[in-house]
């Protein structure tokens, strides 16, 4: 029986049945509005990119891990994913290209008492921030660092990267790249990092665990996140649009924890996606190893 269309059928409202003005509030607060400078939003990202859902999941994870935002600071290189400390509420800095972790590592040295997470993407990290990711990773300085990888420079034009796939096409390899490209868990953790994770944008759950994790974990923390650039690399790569990509994900991707990080290489365009928590140890960190060195030096 279909009901016929008339208010008559509609029965009437009572006053405990409109919500107040506060009710309304609370209800149409964003549920990310305490971390997020909603202020500054809408954000810049092209729709089908990944980065907002990496900086979602950072924002529950946070919650998650019981951060206090007082003595939270994130800190960003450039490129797209440069943009995540500026949307977030909290001590953030945007710096210069490839400078995320250096600046980072000053803030630790500085004020140990501070959750310090640089967010930044591949070819920022990688590339011009190569020597400094190394670096701090051999140190095993006690940071955070969360690399969005979408395979090349997208904020630019969509240049090739140090991640970017053998013939992959970029606007710098029309006729697709001849250079094998960085596995960067192998890389960081044959330099020293001492928690080592990779997901996608489609591991929500588990990237989000891994954020607390690493959050909570003494030495230098590294999680890759593969993430779509549909503007760019999906469009050059004819890999369709971002759902498409996403699919690809869902259908390629193998979750190994503890893989021997040979088998995390992703250079194979199109190829399987190893993912997982790679390593785990507990080691002394830069600071540990300064206290330690200093007692020494007392004693002698
Ligand atoms: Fe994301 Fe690519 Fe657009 Fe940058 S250019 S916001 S990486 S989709």
């Amino acid at each position: 029986m279909t009901m016929p269309m008339t208010r008559e059928f509609e029965g009437t409202f009572s006053e405990a049945d409109h919500w107040s003005g506060e009710q309304m509030e609370e209800v149409l607060e964003h549920p990310a509005e305490w971390a997020l400078r909603t202020d500054r939003l809408p954000h810049i990202w092209c729709p089908g990119c990944g980065i907002g859902i990496s900086m979602g999941t950072f924002v529950q994870a946070l919650k998650d891990a019981e951060i206090d935002r007082q003595k939270l600071s994130v800190v960003s290189g450039i490129g797209c994913t440069g943009r995540v400390a500026g949307y977030m509420k909290c001590d953030s800095f945007h710096t210069t290209h490839g400078r995320a972790i250096p600046f980072a590592v000053g803030l630790h040295l500085a004020n140990p008492e501070l959750e310090v997470v640089v967010f930044s993407g591949d070819g920022d990290i990688s590339a011009i921030g190569g020597n400094h990711l190394i670096h701090a990773a051999r140190r095993n300085v006690d940071l955070t660092v969360i690399c969005v990888n979408n395979f090349n420079y997208g904020m630019t034009g969509g240049q090739a990267a140090p991640t970017t796939q053998e013939d992959a096409r970029t606007s710098t390899t029309p006729r697709g790249n001849f250079e094998a490209p960085f596995n960067l868990p192998a890389l960081v953790a044959a330099a020293g990092a001492s928690y080592v994770a990779r997901w996608t944008v489609l591991d929500l759950g588990r990237l989000r665990r891994s954020m607390v994790e690493a959050l909570h974990h003494p030495g230098f923390a590294f999680i890759e996140i593969i993430s779509p650039c549909p503007i760019y690399y999906g469009r050059f790569n004819r890999m369709g649009d971002s759902l498409h990509e996403l699919r690809y994900y869902k259908d390629n991707e193998v979750v190994k924890n503890f893989a021997p990080l040979p088998e995390a290489d992703l250079s194979t365009l199109g190829g399987k996606i190893v993912v997982g928590k790679f390593v785990e140890e507990q080691r002394p960190t830069f600071m540990d190893r300064k206290a330690a060195h200093a007692q020494r030096s007392k004693a002698k």
